[in-house]
């Protein structure tokens, strides 16, 4: 059995319109499917629409988790996943954005062997030229870290039961599935598809909430940041020796009352410099923080599911 993992935030309207779409490309080809739509925190009715789900189909399985309040779109995928009772599971948007119809071809890729089928983005979709711009460096940023090239990655993704198992063991509450699903590693192939236009409501990122997303999931696959400051260190270290060779014989031969002018420069520059890598420093600390409090990642206020 498929089992289908919609994180579903506030889509009352595509809650339905996911399950038809899917249903009509699955069921003709046979494949047998359940629907886990974790609900992650939703203010709107999408809560009693996955729970009419429920009644009301019969050709399908329908779970619904319930997170107690929002944690986020990779809680949810985290929760999908545990939940899930499928031999194979696949992610995807509940705004449709994602095509239901590359899911047969994910699926026929899954029969011959493949564990882990990535979907990957032909094209981008609709964005404006600042955040194209933004997700450009961030994506240049995190391939680096993590050693794959993550320019046309998206969630839109189908895990084997073994890869399931193993990526629900992994312990961090900094989780990024995108990445972590290469990192894994078994045999894996991409499948590329087109991003569409979201059928109803709007995107739920913000500006806030995309820059907090970077620089999480940046220093939960690098610590490069970290390294950079030692690296400046070495550069300005190299710099002092020149600079202090220059005043030594500037002493020597008397004058040295000049160079006023680069004093103030070299501690405004190490001034910023030292608070900029305290910065840094302080906030993998947070990051140590928050891993050993290890609270847990979502908390689930409800199961719902169609068998009972
Ligand atoms: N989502 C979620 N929790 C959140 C934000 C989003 O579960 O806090 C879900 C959302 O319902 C959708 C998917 O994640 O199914 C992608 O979200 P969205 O369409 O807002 O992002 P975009 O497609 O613009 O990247
Ligand atoms: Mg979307």
């Amino acid at each position: 059995m498929l089992s289908i993992i919609l994180p579903t935030y506030n889509e009352q309207d595509n809650i339905e319109r996911a399950y038809k779409a899917i249903r009509d490309v699955l069921i003709p080809e046979e494949i047998d499917f359940e629907l886990v739509y974790v609900n992650d925190g939703s203010k709107d009715r999408s809560c009693e629409k996955i729970y009419e789900l429920t009644k009301i189909v019969t050709d399908a399985k329908i779970r619904g988790v319930s997170f107690s309040r929002n944690f986020g779109k990779e809680a949810a995928i985290l929760a999908g996943l545990a939940n899930a009772t499928g031999d194979v599971c696949a992610v995807m948007d509940c705004d449709l954005q994602h095509p239901e119809g590359t899911l047969v071809e994910m699926y026929r890729l899954w029969e011959q062997g493949f564990e882990v089928i990535e979907g990957v983005k032909r094209s981008r979709g609709k964005e404006n030229l600042l955040y194209r711009g933004f997700a450009k460096l961030f994506y240049k940023l995190i391939s680096r870290a993590a050693g794959v090239d993550m320019a046309r990655a998206s969630d839109f993704k189908m895990l084997d039961r073994k890869v399931v198992d193993e990526y629900i063991k992994l312990p961090e509450r900094n989780i990024f599935f995108r990445a972590l699903s290469s990192w894994m590693g078994y045999k894996s192939i991409t499948v590329e598809f087109d991003v569409r236009d979201r059928a109803s409501g709007a995107s739920k990122w913000s500006m806030d909430s995309l820059v907090k997303y970077a620089v999480g999931s940046i220093s939960a696959f690098s610590t490069a940041p970290m390294q950079l400051i030692t690296l400046s260190g070495v550069f300005f270290f190299f710099f002092s020796l020149v600079m202090g060779i220059q005043s030594l014989v500037k002493w020597f031969s008397g004058d040295a009352l000049e160079g006023f002018t680069t004093v103030i420069l070299l501690i405004l520059i190490i001034g910023s410099l030292i608070m900029v890598s305290l910065g840094i420093i302080g906030y993998y600390l947070a990051r140590i923080y928050e891993e050993i409090k290890a609270r847990p990642r979502y908390i689930v206020d409800e199961i719902i599911s169609s068998d009972d």
